[in-house]
């Protein structure tokens, strides 16, 4: 698939048993999806995450999706259906149908922001993986990183179709392939608005902080504005190309979006926390609620 050399593990493979997701085997589900020229109803060609699902092809998908990333934990049988899933996108790029493209990029950004070092604790088969499937794993995210990065540069005008909040949704799974998967991960999990801290100096620790209660809460925010300094406003520095700095790019696509209140939340996780027990800094933010979640 154009740079990207990937193969998919055969059907017959012992590793469909071997390596599972939340609910077991998952070729049944991936099967439908390999089928030559699929089509699916245009309405069920949408982002909404409520739509039930008739056809074949999409309840398959939607069974993928809950086999792989159930209650953002890291399942083993994402190694071989990645691949599969990098096959399935493609089929869909290159028909230029946009909305199904959107689908596959956003659940495969999910997928790999759970591969990270806090689901790590739990991952003890990754040195088992035999080579050639590792390889084809990390060669589709690249494909698919490939991708993400055309559709927030070059599609950029295609995303105002989306509401404000899907817009955010498709940027923070995105955020997985173009930045760090730690980032979309925390992002994800908490709903792009709980922010634990953690102090790495004393025992400090504190759950609740819900950023989109508590920004508009003149109270709460004075209270929050003493633990954490948002970043400053990077709106308008943005070449709408680069996606090397996701504070810029993210805040300046959640801006041309229309979500003001995200681009807000944003500059709180890209932001300094100041312990109020021993005074230590620490940033971003967003670092710190990866420490609070590993150990808090
Ligand atoms: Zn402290």
């Amino acid at each position: 698939m154009g740079k990207y050399n990937f193969e998919t593990a055969d059907f017959n493979s012992e590793l469909w048993e071997q390596l599972r997701g939340a609910y077991g085997n998952i070729q049944e589900d991936i099967a439908p999806l390999m089928v030559d020229n699929p089509e699916v109803p245009e309405d069920e060609k949408t982002l909404n995450p409520y739509m039930s699902y008739k056809s074949d092809y999409m309840i398959a998908f939607d069974n993928v999706c809950n086999q792989l990333w159930h209650q953002m934990s890291f399942y083993d049988a994402s190694y071989i259906a990645m691949p599969y899933l990098a096959k399935a996108f493609n089929y869909w790029y290159e028909k230029n149908d946009f909305i199904m493209q959107v689908l596959f990029l956003i659940n495969a950004g999910i997928i790999v922001s759970t591969d990270n070092k806090y689901n790590d604790i739990y991952n003890n088969i990754k040195d088992t993986i035999p080579e050639n499937i590792m390889e084809s794993y990390n060669q589709s995210i690249l494909f698919f990183k490939e991708k993400a990065e055309e559709l927030l540069t070059n599609k950029l005008d295609m995303l105002k179709q989306f509401k404000p909040d899907t817009v955010s949704y498709i940027c923070i799974s995105l955020l997985a392939f173009v930045g760090k998967r730690e980032h979309s991960f925390i992002l994800l999990l908490e709903n792009f608005s709980q922010c634990p801290v953690i102090c790495g100096n004393c025992d400090f620790f504190l759950e609740d902080i819900d950023l989109d209660n508590d920004i508009e809460d003149q109270e709460i925010s004075e209270e929050l504005n003493s633990l954490i300094t948002p970043a400053p406003s990077v709106i308008g520095e943005w070449d709408r190309k680069s996606l090397d700095n996701t504070y810029i790019w993210l805040s300046n696509v959640l801006h041309i979006a229309g979500s003001c209140h995200d681009v807000k939340k944003l500059s709180y996780f890209y932001g300094t926390f100041t312990c109020p027990g021993c005074g230590t800094k620490s940033s971003p933010v967003i670092d710190v609620c990866m420490k609070a979640l590993m150990e808090g």
